[in-house]
Order: C-alpha cells, then sequence, then structure tokens
C-alpha cells in the first residue's frame, strides 16, 4: 500500500508537532490539509511551501478549534479525509484553585472536544473511502498527572479515552484509531512553558528544565518532532493494521515509572 495520494488533515499544524507531521506525510506523497485559527499569509504560505517542496496539493483551513461547528467544517472544507490527526493543543499551568474558568473551558474545548468533533465528522469520509487512519496526539499527561496541569491532564486523559471507543467502533473496518503520548517536546509550547514553571517553583528557567520538565524525562533528552512524525508514519503504515484503540508512548521512559 502507499499513502500517496491520500489526503490528511493535521489540526493545528501552523507550528511545532503538527507542522512536523505534515511534511513527514507530504515527504510520503499524502496531500495535506494545514490547520490553525488564524487566518494570515504567512499560514497559507507554509501550505504553498510544502506543495512546492514536496510536489503534493497542500492548503491551508483557518477553523478554531474551541469550536465544534469550525472542526466540523475543517473536515468538510478539506475535501477528503484519509488521515485525521488531532493535534492542536493549548497549556496553562496554575494550581487548581487560581486556574482561569476559561482557561479550563478553552483546553478541554481545544485538547480534548475538538478531537470528538473533527472525528465525528470525518469517520463517514473516511468509511465512503474504505481506509481511514485516526491520530491523536495525546500526551504522557494523557496517562500520568503533574501538579499545576489540571485542564491538560484532564483533557489528554480524556482523548486517550476516546480514541479506545473510536478504535472498537471501527474495529471490523479498515480504519484504526490510536494516540501517540509524546514527553517533553522542545516546541513553542514547552518554550512557552518553562517561565511559569521557574514561576510556580521558584527557580530559574534553567533549573526549570532540568529538574521540573525533564525531571520526569529519564532520557534526559527532549522527543524531537521527526520522531513523532516517524511513529505517524508507522501508524499509517500496513505493518499497523491491528493496532487500534491504543496508546503509543515516546516519553524516553516516563510512562515506565
Ligand atoms: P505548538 O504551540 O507549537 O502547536 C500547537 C498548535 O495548535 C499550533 O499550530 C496552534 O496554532 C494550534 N492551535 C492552538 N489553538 C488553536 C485553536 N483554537 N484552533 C486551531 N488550532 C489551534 O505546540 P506543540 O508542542 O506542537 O503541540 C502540539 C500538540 O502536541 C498539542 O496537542 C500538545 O498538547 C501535544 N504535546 C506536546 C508536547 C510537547 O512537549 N511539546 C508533549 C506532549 C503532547
Amino acid at each position: 500500500m502507499t499513502l500517496a495520494g491520500k489526503t490528511a488533515v493535521i489540526t493545528g499544524s501552523n507550528s511545532g508537532i503538527g507542522l512536523a507531521i505534515a511534511r513527514e506525510l507530504a515527504k510520503a506523497g499524502v496531500n495535506v490539509v494545514l490547520n490553525s485559527f488564524t487566518d494570515r499569509a504567512e499560514d497559507h504560505a507554509l501550505a504553498a511551501d510544502i506543495a512546492t517542496e514536496f510536489g503534493v496539493k497542500a492548503k491551508y483551513v483557518s477553523a478554531d478549534m474551541s469550536k465544534g461547528d469550525d472542526c466540523r467544517r475543517l473536515i468538510a472544507d478539506a475535501g477528503a479525509c484519509d488521515i485525521l490527526i488531532n493535534n492542536a493543543g493549548i497549556q496553562h499551568v496554575a494550581p487548581i484553585e487560581d486556574f482561569p474558568a476559561a482557561k479550563w473551558d478553552a483546553i478541554i474545548a481545544i485538547n480534548m472536544s475538538s478531537a470528538f468533533h473533527t472525528t465525528a465528522a470525518a469517520l463517514p469520509v473516511m468509511r465512503a473511502a474504505g481506509w481511514g487512519r485516526v491520530i491523536n496526539i495525546a500526551s504522557a499527561h494523557g496517562l500520568r498527572a503533574s501538579p499545576f496541569k489540571a485542564a491538560y491532564v484532564t483533557a489528554k486523559h480524556g482523548v486517550v479515552g476516546m480514541t479506545k471507543v473510536v478504535g472498537l467502533e471501527t474495529a471490523k473496518e479498515p480504519i484504526t484509531a490510536n494516540a501517540i503520548c509524546p514527553g517533553y517536546v522542545l516546541t513553542p509550547l514547552v518554550e512557552g512553558q518553562i517561565p511559569a514553571t521557574a514561576k510556580e517553583y521558584g527557580i530559574s528557567e534553567d533549573e526549570a528544565i532540568e529538574k521540573v520538565i525533564l525531571a520526569k524525562q529519564p532520557s534526559k533528552e527532549f522527543v524531537t518532532v521527526e520522531q513523532l512524525g516517524g511513529i505517524v508514519m508507522f501508524l499509517c503504515s500496513d505493518a499497523a493494521a491491528q493496532i487500534t484503540g491504543t496508546s503509543i508512548a515516546a516519553d524516553g521512559g516516563w510512562t515506565s515509572q
């Protein structure tokens, strides 16, 4: 089986992990639909650059993953959806009693409920095409907790749970649903957490990286976006056809503890 000519929709893909996954898929000849909530020339330029570099069709669709209707419109506007990567996500770090309710609502909507809406819209498209892959970018925080991340840990555990349900509901079809649970990856999302973590713990930013962020990651190395792209390619391959409803941790040993 070749992936060339299939279409992937990657939510939250004008940055970080989502953009790297889009590039990895495009390298294999997959047409890609990029997304975020902004609608800037530079967003559309990312898609144009991928089309030129890899000779695939690529477009950018602006849709806000905090809104259910936008999530469903993204799939409709994509025009096809063989591979759905639910990747959009945000973070906020605060003790639960100080955690702003609006941040809770946004994280639950973007990091968890968006995957419900996009999956609901994409499954009929995959069934009509006779093949599909749903890949949810969860987190080690879908399997383990950390203090000060109430909304994120809740949302990511929810995504891991929903992945199991989708795997079961599609078990008899040529469709799989899996979650990838990365440990810490050095992207803008994590770079933004370093000052907040330093503040919460009352330590320097360097100490926050070594003693708090990578404290949980026994390898003491950040996961790379290219490694996550490679795991996506594996989950899209024939070898992974019977892997469904499960989670693959890529966390330098974090969740083995
Ligand atoms: P990032 O900030 O670089 O990317 C997040 C993406 O989501 C961006 O493209 C952003 O524009 C998009 N986004 C944010 N709000 C959106 C909205 N309302 N609608 C549409 N798109 C929106 O961060 P990243 O590290 O690449 O994170 C990608 C995913 O990986 C997230 O779900 C995150 O929770 C998960 N993850 C990251 C790490 C890590 O260490 N970086 C670890 C585990 C899991």
